[in-house]
């Protein structure tokens, strides 16, 4: 976190409110370069502080843009780190209706929520859980590196199987359409013959 005295942010220009202190938010990580969910992070931990000066009346505000500091190669001490700027706008304008879906998510029962695996899903304290509804109800969401629209797209067809998966691709295959005009998701056919193809491999 950073503190600068100067009603100036660098990205947006003067302070309209003229707040003494402009705090910038970021974090230290030990990739070599920003990746996009350290982004998310560095928008919480901003989105949390703006919060508290609101609600603490604090005469301060965070500032548009945000930061990481990145190791460079040969050199991982702190002081040879990079220094990534971005713009934390676009995050914390998600975060209303971020925060809209998580409480219709917390909402309803946890065994309803629905989730698509992904291989970071194994650091999750809530990995046995998926892991068991996948195997039993949506065995497709083991198919590897199956993208949300892939997801959307088979959910659209009725795959939950990979039985059934293999049998709907290979018809499309065929020329015999399984996939209604209505569909709002689509399968192109290189994303078909990779999904048939490890439909075949499992
Ligand atoms: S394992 Fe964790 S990150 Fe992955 S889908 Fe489930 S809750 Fe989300």
């Amino acid at each position: 976190m950073k503190l600068s005295p100067a009603p100036v942010d660098e990205e947006t220009g003067p302070d309209p409110n003229r707040h003494q202190v402009v705090i910038q938010v970021g974090d230290i990580k030990g990739s070599p370069d920003p990746r996009y969910h350290q982004k998310w992070q560095v928008a919480v931990y901003a989105r949390i502080l703006e919060k508290m000066i609101t609600d603490q009346g604090i005469p301060a505000r965070v500032s548009h843009s945000g930061f990481i500091v990145s190791p460079q190669p040969g050199d991982r001490s702190l002081s040879a780190g990079k220094k990534h700027m971005f713009d934390l706008t676009p995050f914390l304008a998600a975060f209303p209706s971020l925060c809209h879906t998580l409480g219709q998510i917390l909402a309803e029962r946890p065994a309803d929520a629905d989730h698509r695996l992904q291989t970071r899903c194994t650091a999750c304290s809530g990995f046995a859980g998926c892991y068991a509804q996948a195997l039993s109800r949506e065995e497709i969401q083991f198919l590897p590196a199956l993208t949300k629209g892939e997801l959307m797209a088979l959910r659209d067809m009725g795959c939950t199987t990979l039985e059934k998966t293999a049998r709907v691709l290979e018809n499309m295959a065929k020329g015999s359409e399984d996939g209604r005009s209505d569909m709002k998701f689509h399968l192109s056919p290189g994303q078909r013959a990779t999904l048939a193809g490890w439909c075949d491999a499992f």
